[in-house]
């Protein structure tokens, strides 16, 4: 079979880049290119700016009806090809069908249909100056955004930017990640079909430092929301600080989930192996750090070992498989020397630690056991650094104080799940932990009102509900005296 070349969408058009030049896209349960992608510049982001401003006066002042009804469109084209949608996303990532059949795909569907629903709702505010004046805010589109992703939740994540820039009537120059462009490739072929006016939303394909930089460094790219490692995200804000762009940062994590002796039982184990190791453990919401009161710290550990040993490491496409591949030969050798970093350490593996080859035509993918490893202090840099991927730590405590110790000890403050029946200590620990999501006997329960980013090296600014419309928009304050 020919391997398909994916193409930029710029201006409403297809088409190869500037340079002509194409990076290979690897399937990694095969560890086999199985398709190319183009490897844009500076070029390209140009071309694409241009149409997106050209394209701006029209899209920004058109009804909101009409883009309302131009984006719910494009989710129900992508509904209508689910189960296509899902494959593809299953082997440029890695991970199981059943996972992007009913987490990332119909997440996109909700991305596109929540905000252009929700940009029909939008209201400002007045402040009335007794027999004075009347102020009234004023919110208006942008201009060009610029929107850049991450490979673990693909089309997820792209669409969850693109589309409230879009909904607040801004146009978008949108680069998804080298590692996962296929759905947003795949999305793009559906913009016309959509009724998308030439250049609302454009989409170029190629590597960080030359396409994302491209975007974050065009002076006529003023809004930028990125999602990525915050590594990556300190070059990108030296560079758009002295710019003074609006910025939407959401950053890496290293969660903690607290397990109270408390807890319901049955419901925090099965949640704590879901937190851990669903999509491989590639979640910025997983829980990689499990803290245990003491009394319950054997018990639940022996539970978790043995729902883990139920989680079947295999071939993506295969419905009985619970975890899939990782994402790149790089990233999985990453975890790799994080699971020796842990040993190096003084850690002793309990569950795991170790590829998995599952033979046949995945026997050169990239697979890795969920793993689980006790006896590390909490200071220590397995447990202060982002792995992102199926490990997670053991380590057990006595007080909410040294909990929260532990819990707030590193320089991220992504997500934090809680376990513990006292309602009390519910509410106390959720405002003492740091960190911009806090669940409660519950993980990953989401709602897309609701502010999503991190505190600290997490992030800043908040995505979700109507913060993630009103950030794609100039506020204005309009005074007018009587
Ligand atoms: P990454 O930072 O390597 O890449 C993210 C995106 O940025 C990619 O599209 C990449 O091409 C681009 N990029 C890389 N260098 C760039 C540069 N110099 N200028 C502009 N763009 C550049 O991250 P990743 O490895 O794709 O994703 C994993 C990371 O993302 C993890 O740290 C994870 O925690 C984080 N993440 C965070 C959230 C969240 O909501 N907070 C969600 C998902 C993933």
């Amino acid at each position: 079979m020919e391997k398909i070349r994916i193409q930029n969408f710029i201006n409403g058009e297809f088409s190869a880049p500037v340079s002509g030049a194409y990076l290979d896209n690897i399937n990694p349960a095969t560890g086999e290119v199985y398709s190319f992608i183009p490897d844009s510049d500076e070029r390209d982001v140009e071309l694409a700016v241009s149409a997106a401003r050209a394209a701006f006066p029209s899209w920004s002042m058109m009804a909101k009806e009409k883009r309302s009804a131009i984006l719910i469109k494009l989710s129900e084209l992508i509904q209508a090809n689910l189960e296509e949608f899902a494959i593809a996303e299953s082997i440029d990532n890695g991970k199981p069908v059943w996972l992007s059949r009913t987490v990332d795909i119909p997440r996109a569907v909700s991305n596109f249909h929540f905000y252009a629903t929700g940009a029909l709702h939008v209201s400002t505010e007045t402040h009335a100056m007794e027999n004075t004046a009347l102020n009234y805010t004023l919110r208006t589109p942008i201009g060009v955004a610029g929107c850049i992703s991450p490979w673990n939740l693909p089309l997820y994540l792209f669409t969850w930017k693109i589309a409230p820039a879009l909904a607040s009537g801004n146009c978008v120059v949108a680069k998804p990640s080298e590692v996962t462009p296929m759905t947003a490739y795949k999305l793009a072929q559906l913009c016309n079909e959509a009724g998308m006016p030439k250049g609302v939303l454009n989409i170029i394909h190629g590597l960080g430092p030359k396409v994302g930089m491209a975007i974050v460094s065009h002076p006529k790219v003023p809004v930028i929301s990125f999602t990525g490692g915050t590594k990556t995200d300190e070059t990108i804000a030296r560079t758009i600080a002295p710019m003074f762009k609006k910025m939407s940062l959401e950053l890496g994590g290293k969660n903690p989930a607290i397990i109270f002796a408390d807890c319901d039982f049955e419901h925090a184990v099965k949640t704590t192996i879901k937190s851990s190791f669903s999509n491989q453990g590639e979640i910025c919401l997983c829980g990689s750090r499990v803290f245990i009161e003491r009394p319950l710290y054997e018990k639940f550990k022996l539970a978790l070992i043995e729902e883990a040993k139920k989680l079947k490491v295999g071939d993506p496409l295969d419905e009985k498989s619970k975890m899939g591949a990782i994402v790149s030969k790089p990233h999985y050798e990453k975890i790799l020397s994080y699971i020796e970093l842990a040993k190096q350490e003084g850690g002793k593996i309990v569950f795991g630690g170790k590829s998995v080859n599952p033979g046949g035509k995945n026997a050169n993918g990239y697979f890795i056991e969920p793993t689980m490893i006790e006896g590390l202090s909490y200071d220590c840099r397995t447990n202060q650094e982002e792995i992102f991927g199926p490990v997670v730590t053991l380590t057990p405590f006595d007080t909410e104080e040294e909990v929260l110790k532990y819990a707030n000890s590193t320089t991220y403050g992504l997500a934090a799940t809680l376990w513990t029946t006292n309602l009390s200590r519910a509410h106390r620990m959720s405002a003492l932990i740091e960190s911009g999501i806090i669940w409660v006997n519950c993980w990953l329960l989401r709602d897309l009102r609701t502010p999503f980013g991190g505190m600290k090296g997490s992030g800043v600014g908040r995505e979700g509900g109507f913060e993630a419309l009103n950030f794609f928009t100039e506020e204005k304050n309009v005074c007018i005296k009587f």
